[in-house]
């Protein structure tokens, strides 16, 4: 699975239709987990701009399994299905079809994507006082869960009031087909944004659902901060930038609050798992939303190399440079284990360090977002840590000559395995190690740059291309 070559006559075809479909984060996610899971299905875009009716017929006779739908076509796509999910209904808009004997079947999964989002964070709506900002088309999922999962009161925000009326009364209608007998829907207030003081003074949760943080300079529906005091929790459903005004305003009161990057993922996820009937797990999910963290704010380096290559030096300055973190494999080690990498290598031994250090970059390969890494000297040796390596970025391999190296390790005393009677003895020692771990760098690196007689400033310009 993942290389082109390995597309064949039996190989299934998923996809997503929409206008525009150029940005979309959705062949990341569906790709990922038919890789992860050995699934022998591709996910492609389809830009369709007018006739979704003819798409979708064309889809289901070209045999393609399953399909995304966005904008324009979430609601015009609903009159060519044989099926349509009762949460769908509700919500007006299908963003998943699934196929079936008699043609597609049409489902929302933006509402249980949110569900599952708000679950991560051990977020439940029910019995809750929910506060929804905007009156959209993404606030009918929002309102739909609070709904179904037995909110208590739902007070609808909007800028324009009669969208909020609208939107409320039009729920309501709807609330028992969806509720059924599980939970008795609560209550939707529609209020202008401006009649923000009539919402109940009890602690809440907030769901942000406008357009608004997605631009520049953009505000906030409401600018009172007196407003968001009573905010439990903040969900933002505009996940660029990573950090939007309104998570910024409840990040101030130390509120804690998500962007909308876990709900377009658990979308994702859930219409995969209809497609498929898999059940995806947890761990992979993390890994799927660690790749769209990197495509969306920023890639990983991961600096590599012998001692005394410069990996530290270079890494800080490549991170101020570029506005990225900054983290070190062997001071997370030493700060997880409350002890020198030289006391670990004495009191454990070599393998044991070892093994912290594939452990620390499992956790980073599913964590780390526009972060340097700078790695120690050893990390290359396992085959394992070469793949987790590659995993996490893009590894850049510094190297030095032996001499260079030399001069610059010499005087360091916190380097076990360069303990050395002489100066001559180091010299030979270095040699020896450099010749033994090459292949290990070179099979790990996507880029090899020499350090022999560079200023730091121009290896951080070698590495970020300019
Ligand atoms: P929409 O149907 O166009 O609705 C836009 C909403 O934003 C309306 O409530 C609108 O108020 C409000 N709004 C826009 N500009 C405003 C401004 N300058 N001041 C005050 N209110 C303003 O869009 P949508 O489909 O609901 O999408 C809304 C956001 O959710 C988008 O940023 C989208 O990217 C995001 N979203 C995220 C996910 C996810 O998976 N995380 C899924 C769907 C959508 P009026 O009614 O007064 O115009």
């Amino acid at each position: 699975m993942g290389k082109i070559q390995d597309i064949t006559g039996t190989t299934g075809v998923l996809g997503l239709i929409g206008n525009p479909v150029r940005h979309t984060m959705s062949p990341l996610i569906h790709n990922t987990i038919s890789e992860e899971m050995g699934k022998d299905l591709r996910y492609l875009p389809f830009p369709v701009e007018e006739d979704v009716t003819a798409a979708v017929k064309g889809a289901y006779h070209l045999g393609i399994l399953g399909l995304n739908v966005t904008v324009p076509h979430k609601t015009a796509v609903m009159g060519t299905l044989s099926e349509i999910d009762d949460a769908a209904k509700m919500i007006g808009a299908v963003n998943t079809l699934v196929r079936t004997e008699r043609g597609y079947k049409g489902y929302n999964t933006d509402m249980p994507g949110l569900g599952r989002a708000l679950k991560r964070r051990g977020i439940s709506l029910k019995g809750q006082q929910v506060v929804i900002l905007g009156a959209g088309g993404a606030s009918r999922a929002a309102c739909a869960l609070a709904l179904t999962e037995g909110a208590k009161e739902i007070y609808l925000l909007n800028r324009t009031k009669e969208r909020a009326e609208k939107l409320a009364a039009e729920m309501t209608e709807k609330a028992d087909a969806l509720a059924g007998e599980k939970a008795a829907p609560g209550r939707i207030i529609p209020l202008a944004a401006s009649e923000y003081a009539r919402v109940p003074r009890n602690p809440s949760i907030f769901i942000q659902c406008t357009a608004l943080g997605l631009h520049e300079g953009d505000g906030l529906l409401i600018e009172d901060d007196n407003f968001y005091h009573m905010a439990e929790y903040g969900y933002d459903l505009v996940y660029n930038p990573a950090v939007t005004p309104f998570m910024r305003k409840l990040e101030s009161f130390m509120i804690p609050c998500d962007n909308g990057l876990t709900m377009l993922l658990y979308q994702g996820i859930i219409a995969y798992e209809l497609w498929t009937g898999v059940s995806v797990p947890d761990e992979l999910a993390d890994k799927v939303l660690n790749r769209m963290e990197r495509r969306l704010y920023g890639e990983n380096y991961v600096l590599t190399g012998y001692m005394g290559c410069g990996k530290s030096t270079v890494g800080k300055a490549l991170a101020e440079a570029r506005s990225m973190a900054f983290l070190d494999t062997d001071a997370m080690i030493e700060e997880a284990e409350d002890c020198s990498i030289r006391e670990i290598f004495e009191e454990q031994g070599e393998e044991a360090f070892r093994d912290m250090e594939t452990e620390m970059l499992k956790r980073l390969s599913a964590t780390a977002v526009n972060t340097v890494i700078a790695t120690g000297g050893g990390i290359v040796l396992r085959p394992e840590n070469r793949r987790l390596l590659k995993e996490i970025g893009q590894v850049i391999w510094l190297s030095a000559s032996p001499e260079e190296t030399l001069h610059r390790v010499k005087e360091d005393t916190g380097r076990p395995l360069l303990d050395s009677a002489s100066e001559a003895e180091l010299a030979e020692k270095i040699e020896r190690m450099l010749r033994e771990r090459g292949p290990a760098y070179g099979a790990a690196a996507d880029r090899v740059i020499h350090t022999d007689g560079r200023e730091i400033a121009e290896i951080v310009k070698l590495i970020s291309g300019e």
